[in-house]
């Protein structure tokens, strides 16, 4: 950045991307100690970060202070610090994250006219790297981090994966995505007498034309793109083709106020 001109920025937006990975790669590495370094090398840094961004265990992007006692008890006469991690907010470091990142594209006009610019502006590159620098000065504060990660409970997703969560961040209800990049599989976490299970959501779907009936991954379904093509599975049991599509439908207001479809399709 002290070189200045807008190539040497550009090339300093790309050591600030490492950066922000980096610590992302390290908290996700500790706080799921479970994943394998084999299966953490396959993952593409953005699902990383969104991985991070996504965990439900807050404890590994906050605040806190390692004491250990002067003494062996429960109140020993002094207590000393062994160190502390700095937190942060995993949206705020996505949010940099994706603002670097474009500096790294061409930068496309905004209009048809203009010329299409090589390089971000100067100012631009300039304020946003500073932001960038700032935090991870911040981050870097912190002389250890760590999980406080007292009682944990995991489970296996029907991909194999093994997901985990800290019980005294799980609350009756969460929903928990499993962490295994590409894996579209979704649990809601139930919570019976201090207990812990985890439910995989699934829509019901049977088949056109055998009416076989499949449990779909829920997000598989919801998170389909809006393209045309639609999504599609195979019948497991008579392997004709089932195809979904999202549809744009229009409302009215009835008496009550409350939107009803009209006939119109489409
Ligand atoms: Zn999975
Ligand atoms: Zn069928």
């Amino acid at each position: 950045m002290d070189a200045g001109g807008v190539p040497a920025l550009t090339y300093a937006a790309l050591e600030a991307r490492f950066a922000l990975e980096r610590v992302c790669y390290e908290r996700l590495r500790i706080a799921h100690s479970y994943i394998s370094h084999s299966d953490l090398r396959t993952w593409k840094p953005q699902h990383v970060v969104q991985t991070v961004m996504e965990m439900v265990d807050a404890n590994i992007a906050s605040d806190w202070t390692l004491n250990i006692g002067s003494e062996p008890g429960d109140h020993p006469p002094k207590y000393i610090p062994v160190g502390t991690q700095k937190g942060f907010d995993p949206k705020y470091i996505n949010q940099l994250w994706q603002a670097v990142s474009s500096f790294l594209h061409c930068a496309l006009p905004r209009e048809t006219k203009a010329p299409i610019e090589h390089y971000a502006a100067e100012m631009k590159l300039r304020s946003k790297l500073e932001e960038v620098l700032r935090e991870l000065d911040r981050i870097s504060e912190g002389t250890m981090i760590g999980a406080l990660v007292l009682e944990k409970v995991s489970f296996d997703c029907v991909c194999g994966q093994k997901n985990s969560r800290s019980t005294a961040s799980l609350k009756h209800n969460d929903i928990i995505n499993c962490i295994k990049e590409g894996c579209k599989e979704q649990f809601r976490a139930e919570e019976v007498a201090d207990e812990f299970f985890f439910e995989r959501r699934k829509i019901p779907v049977s088949c056109h034309k055998c009416g076989y009936q499949h449990g779909l991954p829920y997000r598989e379904v919801t998170e389909m793109s809006k393209a045309t093509e639609g999504w599609e599975f195979k019948c497991r049991d008579c392997g004709v083709s089932n195809v979904f599509m999202w549809q744009l439908r229009q409302f009215a207001r009835n008496d009550q106020g409350m939107p009803e479809p009209t006939d119109q399709d489409g």
